[in-house]
């Protein structure tokens, strides 16, 4: 058993996700065995003629993995309304409102905070070059809320039933394209995660990155599973791992967007 890891932290969530996700899809594959099995030989049949330790392996995994999960008590439905953001269910016209009211949104706070935003300082640009292109670290224009007095980001927006999609006020950071407008103290970590975004931007286009979050988030109904946030917690946690491991974000980010993993 791996050490016991805070589960405060999003990249812990994604990870404990990903498990899960790996386990139901190896179980999947164990019941389609399974199904064959049945369907070729009667329960008779297996018990006469079966390797006896084959078997009863067999039988021991089946009942392990079924006491396993079913000692995991079931979850009502929205039952951690932090994670899970409530909200109505949006049909298609709604969900196409939000992404254009939402694209529109995110182009208004780029203009309003590029105005005040500083470039990247030299010894945060040295980090960075290890992972992004100097072409995107000349272009990144930061702002810190708390240097300015400006409070938390809020959304101003005439209030719509998706606006809790954007969950701003509790991120770190939010990333406007080439934008990235720091809520909490910046951090090295907490900058990685947010040019991360910035590389998306780059290589989706705003429009494309706001559907493919919108339409996950839609999905899912919480942040962390989005592809789009889970893998820059992923590529994060890389960096917080062992900076001298160096990689080239954009090529990670390409390798998903190829593969249509967003
Ligand atoms: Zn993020």
């Amino acid at each position: 058993m791996c050490a016991r890891q805070d589960l405060g932290d999003p990249v812990a969530l994604v990870q404990l996700n990903g498990d899960l996700r790996h386990a139901h899809s190896e179980l999947q594959s164990a019941q389609r065995a399974a199904q064959r099995l049945q369907a070729r030989f009667t329960v008779d049949e297996i018990a006469r003629h079966a390797e006896p330790e084959m078997l009863s392996t067999a039988q021991a995994t089946a009942t392990g993995l079924h006491q396993y999960f079913s000692s995991i008590p079931r979850l009502a439905q929205s039952s951690n309304s932090v994670r899970s953001m409530e909200g109505p269910e949006l049909d298609e016209n709604q969900v196409l409102d939000a992404i254009a009211d939402i694209s529109a949104y995110m182009c208004e706070q780029r203009e309003k905070y590029y105005a005040i935003g500083e470039p990247l300082e030299a010894q945060h640009t040295s980090i960075m070059a290890n992972f992004f292109s100097p072409s995107l670290l000349a272009r990144i224009r930061v702002v810190q809320l708390a240097k300015h007095g400006l409070g938390r980001i809020k959304i101003e927006r005439k209030a719509n039933s998706y606006h809790h999609l954007l969950e701003l006020t509790h991120m770190a950071s939010v990333t406007f394209e080439d934008v990235v407008v720091f809520n909490e103290e910046l951090t090295t970590r907490s900058l990685f995660h947010a040019l991360v975004h910035a590389v998306q931007f780059q290589l989706l286009g705003l429009p494309r990155y706001t559907e493919l979050f919108i339409r996950a988030f839609v999905a899912t109904r919480w942040r962390f599973n989005v592809p789009l946030e889970a893998h820059a917690f992923e590529l994060e946690s890389r960096f917080a791992a062992d900076r001298r491991q160096t990689f080239v974000v954009e090529n990670e980010v390409r390798l998903w967007i190829d593969r249509g993993r967003y």
